[in-house]
């Protein structure tokens, strides 16, 4: 089987956080850390990413797993389109901005035909670089970072907000005045009334992996997210304990995307949709 191709690929870099917020929905946090191992894994298996999000616990507390996705990426020349980091905006240090930059700059060259060794002047190759660069940010390529700010996040120093909109594409999307309902999982459920969860909301726990229109020579996978460990789950909106109940595989596996699609087809023979 080709490699396939990974629309939505999340990566939990850590389970620990140095905050704790009323409406977690991971739980308790966990001192346990993703590996150099499992992103060789992880990304030899892979031929292009749409979208990796980085995510935790606090993403940022392991820059190093950062870093090891970037470096197996660059050497396998992975394409990877945007990178998504939700950070709880407390780590601004110096060598992070300029990891994260370094992510900005690999995911944008994969909007044009990038080539180091070519030498350009003038208007028109100038041009084309700059141009090929502003398109792929106006369509929300290169880094994105999300600073989340609600009424149970800590207050966080300013020179950080500011430190993190100076690297990629600075979204609001996760500062939310919170009128709207909980997703019910981890501490959500501890601490809120069921009045303030979502009771509509639909956890996932069955196999969701390839679009259906998947051509299984060169399979497309929708969503796939990868615990500290290299588990593989069907849903990002899961408390820890419940992703460690329903392992669908494990990076770490030879050949996992095929047993994916195996797992994936015999859930759809059974029944499944
Ligand atoms: S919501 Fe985010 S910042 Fe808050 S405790 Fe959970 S992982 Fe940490």
């Amino acid at each position: 089987m080709n490699k396939p191709e990974i629309r939505e690929l999340l990566i939990e870099t850590t389970r620990a956080c140095n905050m704790r917020c009323a409406h977690c929905l991971r739980g308790e946090p966990e001192t346990r850390y993703s590996s150099r191992t499992i992103m060789k894994a992880l990304f030899r298996n892979i031929s292009r990413v749409s979208t990796l999000t980085f995510t935790g616990g606090e993403p940022l507390l392991n820059p190093s797993v950062i870093r090891d996705a970037l470096d197996v990426c660059k050497a396998e020349g992975i394409e990877v389109n945007s990178v998504f980091i939700a950070t709880n905006g407390t780590i601004a240090d110096n060598s992070t901005l300029a990891l994260l930059r370094e992510w900005d700059e690999y995911t944008l060259s994969s909007c044009y035909d990038r080539n180091w060794d070519r030498y350009v002047s003038g208007y028109e190759e100038i041009g084309q670089v700059i141009n090929a660069v502003e398109s792929a940010r106006a369509e929300h390529q290169g880094l994105v970072l999300a600073i989340s700010g609600d009424p149970w996040h800590e207050a966080i120093p300013e020179r950080n907000i500011f430190a993190l909109s100076t690297v990629g594409h600075l979204t609001t999307d996760k500062l939310m005045d919170y009128d709207s309902k909980l997703v019910p999982q981890g501490r959500a459920v501890e601490n809120f009334a069921s009045d303030d969860l979502n009771s509509g909301h639909v956890l996932n726990y069955d196999p969701c992996y390839y679009d259906d229109t998947a051509d299984t020579d060169r399979p497309a996978i929708d969503s796939l997210y990868i615990t500290v460990t290299g588990d593989i789950m069907p849903d990002c909106n899961l408390s820890y304990d419940d992703m460690d109940e329903i392992s669908h595989g494990n990076v770490l596996e030879a050949n996992w995307p095929e047993k994916l699609l195996n797992l994936q087809i015999a859930f759809e023979q059974k029944g499944g949709n």
